[in-house]
């Protein structure tokens, strides 16, 4: 998963770039980029790390001009390279610059396109083929002003080539920024603006959070397939781009990833969550319901607000139980097992008197591995706990993610041809229960009927861009078991400091 960011102001935009990414920083902690426009020159900042450790004061002191984009980087099925941190930039039409989030399905066919149009594409990463792509189709304009439906039209030819997910934003020297999202708008995108003396500003992210901390103010989502436009002059245009768009934005956003303060599709991701809690109360309550349950804890973070809910509806008490270090990174993107599970311990810490002699519910978001749940148990009953209930907030997670999230390949999966007895066992459970997956769309549905549909694929196998079978399966698989993680992070340690990489 990553997070974008693109704005046209009326001012320097660096800093408010800079800070709308340490908002987006949990959605990527492996890279970041900045790219400005300076008169006819990009300015750009990228490397691995996080937010803060990126940006100095004299990168920062040289990201002048008042339009530019912003990237933090999880890496997927390309590597971890500095080299794949974003965004991209590619000197012709115009000088063009991405930033990419989401997973291109059909890369392979995609790539072999661009070689026959004679583009060099210089990494793995499918931002760096997407952009080449828009590139492309914006060459066939051949004016030296791009109008807003030239900039539509080159979109539109991108959808009709693309299969995926895709959030978008570019800018293009001397014209302006586009953002556009894929026709199911599987990944977020929200549009904001912010008025100030001598104009309207503009900003696209992926999440509200971001404006909210900035300053601007929500006006909307971007549509699935829409693509809007700002002229450098500050001029807003939108236009639909895809020929058949329909909503099926990814559940996973509002299960684990995005903040619980930003709002998604119109619907509140705290909220959302706290229906979560509530369906899968009530679905504790009847399905175990000579229970001997004695205190609810989540495990924190994402947690906390669904086991809240489960121990109101459960008339439990909540208790938090274990304690996070937040200083330290996430633990799913480290390769192989053994240090999974060694950082499951250095992240959380229990407090023994909320476990002796009690029989406690622990409640996660998700279980994906199973390596966080099995520590957290051990860690559970060393605290003295007399037995030891599991609860997911998501349904068991049996497919991996096509579609920008590094969700392992099945065989990693602890679900993947497992049934919840099983996975008790495996994790040590003396109890486990999973969300419906009927339960959790209707608990995000809630807040938004209007949106019919979700992305599920990690939890029914049901790709909803319909193309994806076995052999494209096959090649994520290779691309992402951890051996090939552990491979890629061999390539880390070549710290690109790009600057001016294009001069006036
Ligand atoms: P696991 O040990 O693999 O079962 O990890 C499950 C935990 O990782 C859950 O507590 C989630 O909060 C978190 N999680 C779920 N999906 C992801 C992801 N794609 N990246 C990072 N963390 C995740």
């Amino acid at each position: 998963m990553c997070g974008i960011v693109g704005i046209v102001g009326q001012s320097s935009v660096n800093q408010t770039i800079y800070d709308a990414l340490t908002v987006l920083q949990h959605r990527g902690q492996d890279a970041a980029g900045i790219v400005t426009i300076d008169g006819n020159a990009f300015r750009l900042r990228k490397a691995n790390g996080l937010v803060k450790d990126v940006f100095e004061t004299k990168h920062m002191q040289r990201l002048q001009g008042n339009a530019g984009i912003g990237h933090v980087r999880y890496p997927t099925a390309g590597s971890s390279s500095a080299s794949e941190a974003q965004p991209f930039y590619v000197n012709s039409p115009f000088g063009i610059s991405l930033a990419h989030n989401g997973n291109l399905t059909n890369t392979v066919d995609l790539a072999q396109s661009l070689v026959e149009k004679r583009r060099h594409v210089n990494t793995t990463s499918d931002s760096e083929i997407l952009l080449n792509l828009l590139a492309d189709e914006l060459q066939e304009t051949r004016t030296l002003s791009l109008t807003a439906d030239e900039v539509f039209d080159a979109v539109a030819k991108v959808h009709a080539q693309t299969r995926g997910a895709y959030a978008v934003a570019a800018m293009i020297i001397g014209q302006g920024l586009v953002a556009f999202r894929d026709p199911y708008g599987i990944r977020p995108l929200v549009l904001g603006k912010h008025e100030t003396a001598t104009g309207t500003e503009y900003m696209v992210a992926s999440e509200s959070v971001a404006l909210d901390a900035v300053g601007f103010e929500v006006m909307r989502d971007v549509a699935p397939g829409e693509a809007i436009y700002i002229s450098l002059a500050g001029e807003l245009f939108t236009r639909q781009c895809a020929v058949n768009p329909s909503y099926a934005p990814c559940i996973f956003e509002f299960v684990y990833f995005a903040r619980p303060d930003s709002a998604i599709d119109k619907i509140s991701v705290y909220a959302s969550r706290v229906n979560m809690g509530a369906k899968l109360g009530e679905k504790i309550k009847s399905e175990w319901f000579e229970h001997d349950i004695d205190v609810v804890i989540p495990i924190p973070e994402t947690s906390c607000d669904i086991a809240l809910e489960i121990a109101r509806c459960m008339d439990l008490p909540y208790r938090q139980g274990f304690v996070k270090n937040r200083y330290i990174g996430r633990t799913f993107i480290m390769p192989g097992q053994q240090e999974r599970k060694k950082s499951v311990r250095r992240k959380l810490n229990a407090i023994d008197t909320e476990f002796r002699g009690k029989n406690v519910l622990l409640v996660d978001d998700s279980i994906v591995r199973g390596t966080t749940s099995e520590q957290i148990i051990e860690m559970a009953r060393e605290a003295g706990a007399k037995k030891v209930y599991f609860a997911s907030a998501a349904p068991e997670i049996r497919f991996p993610n096509v579609y920008g999230i590094d969700m392992p390949t099945s065989n990693e999966l602890i679900a993947h041809g497992r049934d919840a007895d099983e996975i008790a066992e495996l994790i040590g459970a003396d109890g486990i229960i999973f969300q419906d997956l009927t339960d959790l769309v209707e608990a995000v549905k809630l807040e938004n009927p209007d949106i019919k549909r979700f992305e599920t694929s990690v939890f029914d196998g049901n790709y909803i861009t319909g193309d994806v079978d076995q052999s494209y399966l096959d090649h994520v698989n290779q691309l992402r078991n951890d051996d090939a993680k552990a491979n890629r992070l061999k390539d880390i340690g070549t710290n690109l400091e790009l600057h001016n990489v294009c001069h006036p």
